[in-house]
Order: C-alpha cells, then sequence, then structure tokens
C-alpha cells in the first residue's frame, strides 16, 4: 500500500471544489431545493414570521408523521426540552436523570426550574444512558430520566421504562439526534411520556433554529404550552383545568414561540426526510462495510434485526480500539487520518459531570453550588462514579457523516481508513499520545470538581 500522507504520501481522499459530483455535498447538510426557497419566501413575503399558522400546520404534519397525538414547535431544542421538563412536572427539589455523555442542553435547563440533574453513566457500545446504571443514581427526590438517543443510536428503552413505572418516574426522550429512528419497531420520542428534539442547522432534522416535542398526554402537552408559548394557552384551547385560571401568560415567563421560516422549511424537509435518510444509511453501511474488517476501529450502529433503526444517521460515531493498533494513540490516529484527507478528531461530547456549572456554580445565590443545593447528601460524581463517560474521549471520535451515495468518493475515505489502520506501526514512534482533555466544544473549561 502507498506511503501515508502524514510521511509525505499522496493523501488517500483527492477530490477538492464545490460541485455537484466533486464531494463537498457528500457531507453538506440539509439539503435545501426550490421547494425549500419558496416556502420561507411566501412566509417573508406575507410578512408571517411571527405568526403560528405555518407552525401549527407543521405540527399537525409532525405528529401524523412521528404518531403522535400532541406537537408544540419552539424557538430551539432547548426550549423545547425545558418546555417538556416543566411538562412532566419536574420543579423545585426535584432531581432529573441524565448520561453524562449528550449536549449541555439534555439537562442543564433544569437547575432554571429548581430542580438537579444526577448523572448516569453511559453504554460503552451504544453511548446511550445505560440502564443498569440508573437505579443507582435514584432518590427520593427523583421525578425524572432524560433518555438522549445519542448519535442516532436508539437507547435501550424496554428496561427503562420498567424502571421508571416501578419508581414512578417521568421518561424524557431527547430525540435531536435521531428524529425517524425506531427502537424495536417504534418510533423514537413516542416511548416515554414526551420526546423533545433540537431541528437547527446541524441537526439530523434541520431547518435552522427550532425545535419541537410532542407526546400522547394532553396534561404534559398543556404544561408544556402553557410554561412558554402565551399566545397558545388561552381559556378557549386549554382543558387542564388547573391551568386555565393562568391563560393568556407564560407560566414559565419564557417565550418559544418557533420562527415560521423554520417552520416553513420544516414542511418541506419533512416531506423528503424519510427518503433522504434512506440515502443517508445506503451510504454510511456502504462506508462501514468497507472498514469493517480492519483493527481498531468500528462504526457504532444499531442491531436492526429488532426492528430498531439509525434513522438519519447523526453523527456516525467511530469506537477505537488503541490495543489492537499496538497501543496508537487515538490523537496519533485521528492525525494520520486528517492527513490522508479524513477531517476527524479524537473525542466526542465532554462529559458533562466534569464541567463546572454542575459542580461550584452558584447560579441563583443560593449560597451552595446550583446543584446540590437542595440535596443533603453531594450528589455530584467524580470520575470513577461514571467510568464509561470518564473515558470515553480516547476510544471515540465522530467520522465524516455522508449525505449521498457516492460510491467512487466513499471508496477514497474507506482507503484511507484502510491505509492507517494497515500501517500503524510506521505511527507508534512518533506518538506523543493524548493530551489530558479531548473532545467537546473547545471554548469550554471542564474540570474536575474543586
Ligand atoms: C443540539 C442539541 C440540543 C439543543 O438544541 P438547540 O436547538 O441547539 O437548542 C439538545 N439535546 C441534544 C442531544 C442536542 O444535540
Amino acid at each position: 500500500m502507498s506511503k501515508l500522507a502524514i510521511f509525505g504520501g499522496e493523501p488517500a481522499v483527492t477530490y477538492v471544489g464545490s460541485g455537484k459530483n466533486d464531494g463537498s455535498d457528500l457531507i453538506k447538510w440539509p439539503v435545501v431545493t426550490d421547494e425549500d426557497r419558496e416556502a420561507v419566501l411566501e412566509v417573508l413575503n406575507k410578512g408571517g414570521m411571527s405568526g403560528t399558522d405555518v407552525t401549527k400546520e407543521f405540527e399537525k404534519e409532525f405528529c401524523e408523521w412521528v404518531g403522535a397525538k400532541y406537537a408544540l414547535g419552539t424557538n430551539n431544542g432547548t426550549a423545547a426540552l425545558h418546555a417538556a421538563m416543566y411538562g412532566v412536572g419536574l420543579g423545585h427539589g426535584d432531581e432529573l436523570i441524565c448520561p453524562s455523555i449528550t449536549y449541555w442542553a439534555s439537562c442543564t435547563s433544569a437547575y432554571a426550574l429548581g430542580a438537579s440533574v444526577a448523572f448516569a453513566d453511559v453504554d460503552p457500545n451504544t453511548l446511550c444512558i445505560d440502564p443498569k446504571k440508573i437505579e443507582e443514581k435514584i432518590t427520593d427526590r427523583t421525578k425524572a430520566i432524560m433518555v438522549v438517543h445519542y448519535c442516532a443510536h436508539p437507547a435501550d428503552m424496554d428496561p427503562i421504562m420498567e424502571i421508571a413505572k416501578k419508581h414512578n418516574l417521568k421518561v424524557i426522550e431527547d430525540v435531536s439526534h435521531a428524529q425517524g429512528g425506531k427502537y424495536k419497531g417504534r418510533n423514537l420520542g413516542t416511548i416515554g411520556d414526551i420526546g423533545a428534539a433540537s431541528l437547527m442547522s446541524g441537526k439530523s432534522f434541520a431547518i435552522g433554529e427550532a425545535g419541537i416535542l410532542w407526546t400522547n398526554n394532553l396534561e404534559i402537552y398543556e404544561r408544556a404550552v402553557a410554561f412558554g408559548s402565551y399566545e397558545r394557552f388561552n381559556t378557549g384551547n386549554i382543558e387542564t383545568d388547573y391551568l386555565k385560571e393562568f391563560a393568556g401568560l407564560p407560566l414559565g415567563g419564557y417565550k418559544h414561540r418557533m420562527h415560521q421560516l423554520s417552520a416553513a422549511m420544516g414542511r418541506v424537509q419533512l416531506r423528503h426526510y424519510d427518503e433522504r435518510c434512506v440515502e443517508i444509511n445506503k451510504a454510511m453501511n456502504y462506508f462501514r462495510d468497507g472498514i469493517m474488517d480492519l483493527p481498531g476501529v468500528r462504526i457504532i450502529k444499531v442491531d436492526e434485526s429488532d426492528g430498531s433503526t439509525m434513522a438519519g444517521w447523526y453523527v456516525p460515531v467511530g469506537l477505537y480500539n488503541s490495543e489492537e493498533l499496538g497501543g496508537l494513540s487515538i490523537s496519533r490516529f485521528c492525525e494520520a487520518l486528517r492527513a490522508e484527507g479524513v477531517p476527524v478528531n479524537p473525542g466526542i461530547n465532554r462529559p458533562l459531570h466534569t464541567h463546572p456549572i454542575h459542580n461550584t456554580a452558584d447560579i441563583y445565590n443560593n449560597g451552595k453550588p446550583t446543584r446540590i443545593r437542595f440535596t443533603s447528601t453531594d450528589i455530584r460524581e467524580m470520575d470513577k462514579d461514571l467510568p464509561v463517560s470518564a473515558t470515553i474521549n480516547k476510544k471515540a471520535f465522530f467520522f465524516p457523516w455522508f449525505k449521498h451515495f457516492r460510491p467512487e468518493i466513499i471508496d477514497q475515505y474507506i482507503n484511507a481508513v484502510r491505509k492507517v489502520c494497515e500501517n500503524y506501526k510506521e505511527l507508534l514512534a512518533d506518538d506523543k499520545g493524548d493530551p489530558e482533555v479531548l473532545g467537546g466544544w473547545h471554548r469550554f473549561n471542564h474540570s474536575k470538581k474543586s
């Protein structure tokens, strides 16, 4: 095989430029066509940006697609999750169990409800919350479990729902990475009490700054509406008795209204989403098959034999096994791949339990770190309490996320990975190892509890 690019050889991925077939739109997302442009322009020309008519149509279509009775569009996924937390009754002094490996918005708004967060470890094979690690986090304050279908892999919902039932807990599904995915044939977000998702541009279902929540429970839905959607919170359309007298103003003091340019785009994207996911799956499966026999690396994929799916496969996670490559660090491995033209960096999300906002910040002047202001015992975790989350960034990274089935270009990526895995011994000599902290967002100052 040819010389590694990191040592001056030809890079395996050779295409450059921005035309249609030279590969650049292989990664680009979302796919935007004239249909999106026309829908957005129609709202713009009508001056309907802050209305709710288009959003309500989008919600109705989303409900039909996902199989839920009620949906509420919001201005982003963080707002949808916040309203969902309020919807299930999370409040003052309660605890929410959340995986440590996820985006911060899965749990951080709990503090604004006066609640706290307990982090649970993730399963090393799926990177979703590990059902076996949930019960140890339950206290008499626990109110709900936040399940994240991380990077499109469905979390193991059956045991999670069993635990929730046994302890009388609510389950919120954060579907920001997995819209359209299934767990044993059931749509994600319809198994727990409520589903919520980001629809931000970078996400799987991407329509700009937007979010949505959905549920079959009228009271949960109406609480979510009452929380931050004042114009939808009217005596005429609210059936939950105890909410009626407050109609007209948002109970949470928030404004969550979805921008209708996003809603218009959402209606168009929804019509094409499933079909685009089929193509993404074809492309990602082709890539996965091409590197399957290699030592050192594999792609996380759900076992589809029981009707579970990866939806739009946001974003493919590579699991790295340094032992199979003579102890080569993930940093050196990714460096060699980057030289071959594959844009990868070591690490995924940084574990949330290590960030000071969850450890030392006294956000609301309680004279105590916000996270433990109501707890008699300190619930904050150390790395040893969450061993998988604490070390995952030396074992995982994001592979490129292919949106189109273009085997001739994907082959170049396959060859790049093959080249690095097969010639790993050449990389060992100059391997400086990993820095102390990997993954996450560089502007975030994750540090140990002090
Ligand atoms: C992006 C994301 C969110 C937050 O959504 P925004 O639209 O950015 O507010 C929440 N949870 C997960 C898992 C996410 O990836």
